[in-house]
């Protein structure tokens, strides 16, 4: 009687039996096979780690290009960090006990909020698929306080990498408003500083490279709750902050009067420029970080702020720019959409006259295409051209301090 080598079936009780050189095997056995035969695969294909194709700084900085616009000298310093951050990840990989250690390169970006620096972060994430998530630096606080621990932090990178602590093991965070945690005045206080140096003290931890036995749910730590062992050497940490007023002390720092700041909005961006590029790790210091901190963010760069011609880029030119995500929106309607350029800018002058940044163009587009998006699909229309008046029409109605993004 031919029975399933696996389950022990008898050929009556199955579907199908299919038979091999030496045993046989059911529908429902190769049904389950199958099923682990995928899991598998997903497990090793989401996040396989052992297999990041190290790209050469320059191929880092060609990605990066694709969807981040501007932010020449931030991309670079960021393409060489990574690069040597993968290198010295294959190089304890391959000895344990080579001479000479790499350091860790974690980073820092300095540079006003809606730059970018988030999207650096998340696109080198993309391009090495390895387990990445965002944190915000505000809602740390010491342990024991309100507020989350800092161990939280690993806990969501476990959960993006479906618990695999290998993958998160080589993973990255990017751990935004870093500032908001500067020591308020540069004289350590005697009074407990809740959401400050403990917090840059917790942090020391997880960036210098430690084992640090994680949460599972997150939240708080509980006694009974069993913890996850994460070792942190070998996660990259990129750490984003608008330090607010940082030009000052640079300007200090540089012995620079820092003149007609507030003249022209025109003056305060090239003044600003001019000082930010400066940035070095004693500016950090003065801000409120401690050397310790500093120390472990080797990797210091900054971020431009963006002016007509950069926000104009990314409205069309990133991979998945604004204006492409709308025009492949109708494309799925069968409707063709084109912009024109007027139109364009007029989204530009608006983003920038009400100082809304590059997160206001996409709002300022949705309040111009809402119409369009709602109606269109139930007509027969197939192709529609936004010109300057459609949009000044649209934008018309709307109040724009609504569309003031945090
Ligand atoms: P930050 O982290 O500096 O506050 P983000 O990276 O979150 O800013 O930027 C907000 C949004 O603005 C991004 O999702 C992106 O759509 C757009 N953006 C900002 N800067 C750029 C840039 N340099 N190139 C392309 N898009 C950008």
């Amino acid at each position: 009687m031919d029975k399933c080598s696996f389950c022990g079936r008898e050929k009556r009780d199955t579907n199908l039996l299919i038979a091999g050189i030496s045993g046989h095997i059911c529908d429902s056995c190769i049904e389950q096979a199958y099923d682990i035969v995928q899991e598998e695969l997903k497990k090793n294909n989401e996040f396989d780690v052992n297999s990041i194709k190290l790209l050469k700084p320059a191929e880092i900085k060609k990605f990066l290009d694709l969807y981040v616009i501007g932010q020449e000298d931030a991309k670079k310093f960021i393409s060489v960090a990574v690069y040597n951050h993968y290198k010295r990840l294959m190089q304890t990989n391959q000895r344990e006990t080579d001479e000479v250690e790499i350091e860790k390169s974690n980073i820092i970006l300095v540079g006003e909020t809606g730059t970018g620096k988030t999207l650096l972060a998340r696109t080198i994430a993309k391009m090495l698929h390895v387990p990445f998530t965002i944190v915000d630096a505000t809602v740390l606080t010491e342990a024991g306080y309100v507020g989350e621990d800092i161990e939280s932090i690993l806990t969501r990178l476990l959960q993006v990498a479906d618990y695999n602590v290998e993958a998160a093991e080589k993973g990255i965070v990017f751990i935004d408003e870093i500032d908001k945690i500067a020591r308020k005045s540069d004289n350590p206080s005697i009074t407990r500083d809740v959401s400050g140096e403990g917090v840059q003290q917790g942090l020391l931890k997880l960036l210098e490279g430690s084992i640090i036995n994680v949460p599972p749910q997150g939240g708080r730590k509980h006694p009974d709750q069993k913890m996850i062992p994460v070792n942190t050497k070998n996660i990259l940490f990129i750490c984003g902050g608008a330090f607010d007023g940082i030009e000052k002390k640079i300007g200090q720092r540089l012995n620079t009067k820092v003149v007609g700041y507030n003249a022209s909005r025109d003056s305060d961006r090239i003044e600003k420029d001019n000082l930010l590029q400066y940035i070095a790790p004693q500016d950090l210091k003065s801000y409120g970080l401690i050397p310790e901190i500093i120390g472990r963010l080797p990797v210091l760069t900054y971020l431009h702020p963006l002016d007509k011609t950069a926000l104009r880029e990314i409205l069309t030119e990133p991979k998945n720019s604004i204006i492409k995500q709308y025009i492949k929106l109708f494309e799925i309607d069968g409707i063709n959409l084109d912009f024109e350029e007027e139109a364009l800018n007029y989204v530009v002058n608006k983003a920038i006259e009400f100082k809304l940044g590059a997160r206001g163009l996409r709002s300022i587009c949705e309040h111009i295409m809402i119409d369009a998006m709602f109606e269109l699909p139930s007509t027969n229309t197939n192709k529609i051209s936004i010109t300057l008046k459609y949009a000044e029409e649209k934008l018309e109605k709307v109040n724009m301090k609504k569309l003031k993004v945090a």
